[in-house]
């Protein structure tokens, strides 16, 4: 027996309407917000997320499947994550010209070799949104107001908005000596991976999850404090364009995210109570990346929303209760001759939008009518010899016991 690969999974019909409504909630939201949709391949040239992700991140140092290409022998990656291929394609097709800002959306799998466990999967499902040619923090208000009005449609609570602000080329550099220093004097209770961050990247001890590490980032310095003018005014900006549109927060100096291209604001929104792997939605501004992969200079702000995490809170709330419509009819049908028939009445109605079936495995009478139960059909219609000569039938409704007479051929549903 071949099973699946560790940390992907099969959907089934049964999950799929609630990934399909959530999903529809999603793109109709980024379309108001005047998002398009964008479709990039699911492979990559590796160069592409070693530069637009950053070669000192988990993501491209330990989790990336990579591999040769068959002909050209050339180093092909599934890709991790989204922005790094949007950024491509928005280069590639000439859209860096086009009237700014360019905001684009998709809906895709995500590929990471990571350790699997709840909300954490090696194949997994994303939302995401990209917006370039703004530097503005009322871009960054609207990629957040977009991400908050996708949680609040799918009516779950007690999820925070987090946002931090991790400062620019300006300020980096203090902030980061003031890190080095800090963590410097720790050394020896740090984790391996932290003893190498230190000199590669600091800013990624405070997102550290060993908790010896968690304790001693929780004393560090803070972004906030060590903003440059610019960096300070854009991040007071973002809070009170959040205040007037009426979005909660917090600020957390311990939001700094994991991906190498993130400057000024960032945010994550975290739910409470379903376990470890609770950030629902990662995101913040990436002002280099355009140019650190050959475009003009373009700023950039995105967010990534994971969709299993997201149903795990929607499950935690008890908001996953959505299924797929049931049929409107069933057609029971008594011999070769009716189950013929009965194929031509389903298309029929199928023809005319109805949601119908009919019995084409063979089952008696008896099965048949609690298949029909089963499936929740809300009209029967037997089928037998006698209803084909005369040409009428009755049609039941399953709700009330009610029948009514219908003519074969012509009879509509409501
Ligand atoms: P985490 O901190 O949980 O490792 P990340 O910073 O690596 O997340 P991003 O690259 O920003 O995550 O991805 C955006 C979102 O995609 C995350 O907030 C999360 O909801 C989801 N996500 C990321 N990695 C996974 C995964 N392996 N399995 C399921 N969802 C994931
Ligand atoms: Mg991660």
């Amino acid at each position: 027996m071949i099973q699946k690969i560790k940390g992907t999974m099969d959907i089934l019909p049964s999950e799929t309407p609630l990934f399909r409504y959530i999903e529809g909630i999603m793109r109709e939201e980024a379309e108001k917000y005047g998002y398009g949709e964008i479709r990039t391949p699911t492979f990559e040239n590796t160069e592409l997320f070693v530069r637009g992700v950053g070669d000192t991140t988990d993501v491209v140092q330990k989790e990336m499947y990579t591999f040769q290409d068959r002909d050209e022998g050339r180093s092909i990656s599934l890709r991790p994550e989204g922005t790094a291929s949007v950024a491509r394609a928005i280069i590639e097709n000439g859209k860096c010209s086009d009237p700014m800002p360019l905001k684009f959306y998709y809906i895709i799998s995500c590929f990471r070799h990571e350790k699997p466990q709840a909300g954490r999967s090696r194949e997994f499902f994303q939302f995401g949104t990209e917006m370039f040619g703004s530097e503005s923090p009322a871009s960054d208000a609207t990629a957040i107001a977009l991400a908050a009005s996708v949680i609040r449609r799918l009516g779950l609570k007690n999820i925070k908005l987090h946002i931090n602000s991790i400062g620019c080329k300006e300020c980096r550099p203090a902030y980061r000596s003031a890190l080095v220093s800090y963590f410097g004097a720790h050394t020896d209770k740090l984790c391996d991976s932290c003893k190498s961050r230190l000199d590669k990247n600091p800013l990624r001890l405070l997102d550290c999850k060993n908790p010896d590490c968690h304790d001693i980032a929780k004393d560090a310095p803070k972004t906030t404090d060590h903003l440059c003018e610019d960096c300070h005014s854009k991040f007071e900006m973002l809070k009170s364009s959040l205040d007037a549109m009426g979005i909660e927060y917090v600020v957390d100096s311990s939001i700094v995210r994991g991906l190498d291209y993130y400057t000024g604001a960032v945010f994550e929104f975290i739910a409470e109570g379903i376990g470890a792997q609770s950030t629902v939605c990662g995101g913040g501004r990436y002002d280099g990346l355009v140019e650190s992969l050959g475009g003009p200079k373009l700023s950039g702000i995105g967010f990534g929303m994971g969709l299993t995490r997201i149903i795990l809170a929607m499950r935690e709330q008890g908001l996953d209760n959505v299924s797929e419509a049931k049929p409107e009819l069933y057609v029971a049908a008594l011999g070769e001759r009716a189950q013929v028939a009965a194929l031509g009445i389903v298309e029929r109605l199928r023809r005319e939008g109805h949601k119908c079936e009919c019995d084409i495995v063979g089952r008696s009478l008896k099965a048949q009518m609690k298949y029909a139960n089963k499936i929740g059909a809300r009209y029967t219609l037997i089928v037998g010899d006698s209803e084909i000569d005369s040409g009428k039938a009755q049609l039941r409704n399953m709700d009330d016991g009610s029948q009514t007479e219908v003519s074969l051929d012509n009879f509509n549903l409501a």
